[in-house]
């Protein structure tokens, strides 16, 4: 057997679309069966049984999904209706995992829209898709329409409960993937984060209480139901439970993304389902083991590593969005962390201080490093200046800034001084292209 999860204990069985990803097809492989029946036995047991599961979020923060459910009011004014809102503005460098399940098991998402909107009492859910995922879109539209087609959303449905959704095109801006940001931008405003509180629970889109999930968070619901809440839960650990979609991309053999059981071995996935390190385990340098935004771990503490919340956290780096970016020993760490830095700077929304003018003061210093022209007094300035950067911003975009650079020095600061050393000596470091300052 190749990794830890059985093919019966899938959830996305079509994960690589080699099946239709229509709506028949997708009835076959389990979606929309016994919907009627959840719903029969009511929200409360719904996020119960959620909750139970132990599932946590999977766009990034991993905040436990049914107690975000419990957030929202218990009784409805009818003012203030309830929304959900799904957050598919994957925009993470590293992360393609919710792409997958809208073009090829839509209906999994469609399927657990409706049940956690039930859950919420919410009438209408909104999916705020990502820009540039326009096949994406189109695949998930259609698939809408089959499903109000054939009764299973819309007025008078045959789950019971009358249900609207809509899909909802971004622009492309990496800050919309923030909650607050998605819902001014689907309120038709600039994609700017709201200053919390309120949260999005007490006041969302238009004003009125709101959950905002991830995709993948919402496509499980249907499976974790029919399933039951412990069959989820007896897979990885304790406060990590569930299967999870992993990402992973660089200097592996086969780059792939693969359903997994939550806390597997960060060696055991690249090995068994990506066909080792390029050159052998010897070979690897560093891992980012959660999308751009986490600390990166070098190869020593990747040997250990389990992908799961609790283990990457002690590692000081994070799950994220379990997307695993694989650098081998040929690869320019200061370079790839200088080119990182380049794209918070350039996504930044600029409405606070410390990320407006931090993200692009430490890209332009991340430059001098990676060429070896920083004076060393700099490093310590450099740190100094993410720490201030990390944590007094209005959302997380300054840390995602901040920890890449913060994971370089930790572990690879005696490559950058030498680095330094030799530019000052008459040896410039000449490996990686030097991105130009275009503003
Ligand atoms: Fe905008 Fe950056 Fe502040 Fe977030 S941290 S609100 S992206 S300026």
């Amino acid at each position: 057997m190749v990794g830890i999860l059985e093919d019966k204990d899938r959830i996305f069985t079509n994960l690589y679309g080699l099946q239709d990803w229509r709506l028949e097809a997708a009835k076959r492989r389990g979606a929309w069966n016994a919907t009627p029946d959840m719903i029969a036995l009511g929200g409360p047991w719904i996020i119960d049984q959620i909750k139970n599961s132990g599932l946590r979020g999977r766009g990034g923060a991993g905040f436990g999904t049914g107690l975000k459910w419990s957030f929202m009011p218990k009784v409805v004014n009818p003012d203030r209706p309830h929304y959900l809102v799904v957050n598919a503005d994957e925009s993470e460098p590293g992360t393609c995992k919710d792409r997958e399940i809208m073009r090829h098991d839509p209906h999994l998402l469609i399927e657990g829209c409706l049940i956690a909107s039930f859950a919420m009492q919410a009438h209408v859910c909104y999916v705020y898709i990502r820009g540039e995922y326009v096949r994406e879109r189109e695949v998930l539209e259609e698939a809408v329409k089959e499903a109000y087609a054939a009764k299973l959303i819309g007025k008078n449905n045959v789950n019971g409960w009358d249900f609207d959704l809509y899909v909802h095109h971004g622009a492309g801006a990496y800050i919309c993937g923030e909650e607050t940001a998605l819902l001014e931008s689907l309120e038709g405003k600039k994609g700017q984060p709201r200053l919390k509180p309120p949260f999005p629970a007490g006041a969302g889109v238009y004003g009125c209480p709101t959950t905002v999930n991830n995709v993948e968070s919402i496509a499980v619901v249907g499976t974790i139901l029919r399933r039951g809440a412990e069959w989820f839960a007896g897979f990885g650990r304790p406060n990590n439970t569930g299967t999870k979609l992993m990402c992973v991309s660089g200097h592996v053999e086969r780059p792939c993304n693969i359903e997994e059981a939550m806390s597997i071995p960060l060696k055991q996935l690249l090995e068994e389902h990506c066909g080792g390190v390029r050159g052998g385990w010897g070979n690897l340098k560093a891992v980012i083991p959660g999308g751009s935004s986490v600390r990166m771990i070098p190869a020593h503490e990747a040997e250990t590593a389990l992908m799961d919340f609790d283990s990457l956290s002690s590692l000081k780096s994070g799950l994220g969005t379990a997307a695993v970016i694989v650098m081998d020993q040929s690869t320019d760490l200061v370079r790839a962390i200088a080119r990182i830095s380049y794209f918070y700077k350039h996504e930044s929304c600029g409405q606070c201080t410390p990320c407006r003018e931090g993200t692009g003061w430490m890209w332009r210093v991340m430059e001098r490093m990676a060429s070896g022209e920083a004076d060393p007094k700099e490093i310590d300035t450099l740190l100094d200046v993410a720490s201030q950067v990390e944590g007094h911003t209005i959302c997380a975009l300054g840390d995602a800034a901040a920890w890449p650079i913060q994971g370089l020095f930790r572990h690879f600061r005696p490559e950058i001084e030498a680095r330094i050393a030799s530019y000052r000596a008459g040896r410039p470091h000449v490996q990686g292209a030097r991105l130009e300052a275009a503003e």
